[in-house]
């Protein structure tokens, strides 16, 4: 069905009009009626996928055969969906969302499905509240494919995170460079974790792997995993830690992870420490409640270590116009303040201590320029 959909009106899907454009582009009101659609899951699936994107929903069960109605219902359904939306709109929602409902398992999926999925769910899946269900059964519940387009969703918020980190980057280099704070604040980090004790750690929003290269110098830590959201800074991470020319030994104490922080992930429990070093301050406010359960609900490492910009020190920056933040790409700066009442009532919800250290050098008024949570489970 979702092939015939591009094949017989890929040029409605693709929102063109030979000659009635500015139709294609404009919200009207539309109704698709269905005359059988294989609904697993039922109306209330039905109405969770189609009512977030605010259609009216009409469906009929049909019986398995008429003459015996014994035999009992059956998963099929006559459906009418009305809204006003552009009919692109309505297209790409029945191209992904018809195979969600009939979750059959009979065709190969492969990696072109990832593309076709994030292509066609662009501008509504990332923020449809059933975006898990929707990608894990599109992929016809491959989990890995599932992951990396349910990683690959939170990427695309912003339109090109790489390219917009490269150009920007530069800037916060500038910002901080006087004090070299990247150096000092690895070497805190550093210093916290080897007194924890901690042996298997993970690095979460690892980037370029600068913090993993140092891990891996300190035989102390066992396993060392790094996760990134972004594909790129997890290349130059595994060049920068020559990971294909290490040895063997070497090689078993470190992996990298394609993932987002966003979503839970198997993949993360089990360990004695996790860091979080600036990388909160990239989520969307909207995640940050997410982000809290996915590490301190379900990774839940022994420590966490996060750090995180204080804003009441970008004043002490000549070279940072009044109110900007350090990176274009954060979508907040905490006061210390705000920053301690966050992490406070984290640390009360999911049952952690929490101490404070500053990163950087202390100005008496504003504070250092990094501030540091360390979280360690309260046991029994
Ligand atoms: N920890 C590194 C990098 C900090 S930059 C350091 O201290 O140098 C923030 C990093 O978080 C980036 O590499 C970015 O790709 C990553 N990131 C942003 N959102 C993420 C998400 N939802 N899940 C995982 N990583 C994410």
């Amino acid at each position: 069905m979702s092939v015939a959909i591009a094949q017989v009106l890929g040029a409605a899907l693709g929102g063109r009009s030979r000659e009635r454009q500015e139709l294609a582009d404009s919200p009207i009101p539309l109704e698709a009626r269905l005359a059988v659609l294989p609904c697993r899951g039922g109306p209330d699936l039905l109405r969770s996928l189609f009512e977030p994107l605010g259609y009216e929903v009409e469906a009929q069960r049909h019986v398995l055969d008429e003459q015996y109605p014994d035999w009992g219902p059956s998963p099929y359904f006559t459906v009418t969906l009305r809204a006003t939306c552009r009919l692109r709109d309505l297209l790409s929602h029945l191209y992904v969302l018809i195979p969600v409902l009939d979750d059959e398992k009979h065709y190969w999926v492969g990696d072109d499905e990832v593309e076709e999925l994030l292509r066609h769910g662009q501008g509504w899946l990332e923020n449809h509240p059933e975006r898990e269900r929707i990608t894990r059964r599109y992929l016809k519940h491959q989990p890995s494919l599932a992951r990396q387009a349910l990683a690959r969703l939170v990427a695309e918020e912003t339109p090109d995170p790489d390219a917009a980190r490269a150009e920007h980057d530069a800037e916060e280099a500038v910002a901080e460079e006087k004090i070299s704070l990247n150096t000092q604040r690895m070497g805190t980090v550093l210093s916290v974790l080897k007194g924890t004790g901690a042996r298997r750690v993970l690095d979460l929003g690892c980037g370029e792997g600068r913090l993993l290269e140092a891990l891996l110098a300190e035989k102390q830590f066992e396993e060392i995993v790094g996760l990134d959201v972004s594909c790129r800074a997890l290349e130059m991470a595994r060049e920068r830690l020559h990971l294909d020319r290490l040895p063997p030994r070497q090689q078993q104490r470190i992996k990298l992870l394609h993932g987002s922080l966003i979503y839970r992930d198997a993949r993360l429990s089990g360990y004695d420490a996790a860091l979080a070093i600036e990388v909160v301050e990239h989520f969307d406010p909207a995640r940050l409640s997410a982000f809290e359960r996915v590490l301190f609900e379900f990774a839940r490492p022994g420590i966490v270590i996060l750090t995180t910009p204080n804003r009441e020190y970008n004043s002490k920056w000549e070279s940072l116009a009044a109110g900007r933040f350090r990176h274009r790409d954060h979508r907040f700066e905490w006061t210390r303040d705000e920053f301690r009442s966050w992490a406070t009532a984290v640390a009360d919800r999911f049952g952690y201590s929490v101490r404070f250290l500053p990163v950087g050098p202390e100005d008496s008024v504003v504070g250092a320029p990094t501030q540091m949570a360390v979280f360690e489970e309260v046991s029994g």
